[in-house]
């Protein structure tokens, strides 16, 4: 069995006050809690006051193609935009890319030692819109890549293995 870790989003108690933006930002930091700063956050509030659209959404996967379509939803009258629940780094938008290096951003659950009792943004959000919850399911645990690796791999992706492999080479001798 494996422990599956989820937070519940609840977005008609979301109020777009974005502690959850700060909160994530800072402890993600080096060194942790140096700095905030909301575009280098693994959540973001997609935020609307004149349509009373707040949409928490946490960061997902890294993907170097962007979709073909894209979705409109309404939801009791309210139309969200195009790619408004989407959680992917993807290169159709900034969203989720580190602002100084445009590495994949990718929400890690505040996975750090000692482990948390809840992730930081479920902590600071006051308002009950985020909740956290753990579930067993079918399955083994899986090696979940650490930071480093989810941006070297996006690097990959994005130059090839063999550019990536000079260019450490030549900064290494620097
Ligand atoms: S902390 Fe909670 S209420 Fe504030 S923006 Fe984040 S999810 Fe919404
Ligand atoms: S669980 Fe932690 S890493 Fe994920 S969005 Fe919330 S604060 Fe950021």
């Amino acid at each position: 069995m494996k422990k599956v870790k989820v937070i519940k989003i609840d977005v008609d108690k979301c109020n777009g006050c974005r502690a959850c933006e700060v909160i994530c930002s800072a402890f993600h930091s080096e060194p942790k809690y140096s700095s905030t700063n909301p575009e280098r956050s693994r959540i973001r509030v997609l935020w609307d006051p004149l349509k009373d659209i707040y949409v928490p959404v946490l960061a997902g996967e890294y993907t170097e193609a962007e979709c073909n379509g894209r979705d409109i939803y309404t939801i009791n009258g309210k139309e969200y935009d195009e790619c408004s629940f989407c959680r992917a780094s993807c290169p159709s938008r900034k969203l989720f890319k580190d602002p100084d290096s445009d590495l994949p951003l990718k929400c890690d659950m505040c996975e750090d030692e000692p482990p948390l009792p809840e992730p930081l943004c479920v902590k600071w959000c006051l308002s009950d819109a985020l909740t956290y919850e753990e579930r067993e399911e079918e399955g083994e645990e899986e090696e979940k890549p650490g930071e480093m690796e989810i941006g070297l791999e996006s690097l990959i992706k994005k130059h090839g293995a063999k550019k990536l492999k000079d260019t450490l080479a030549r900064l290494a001798k620097d």
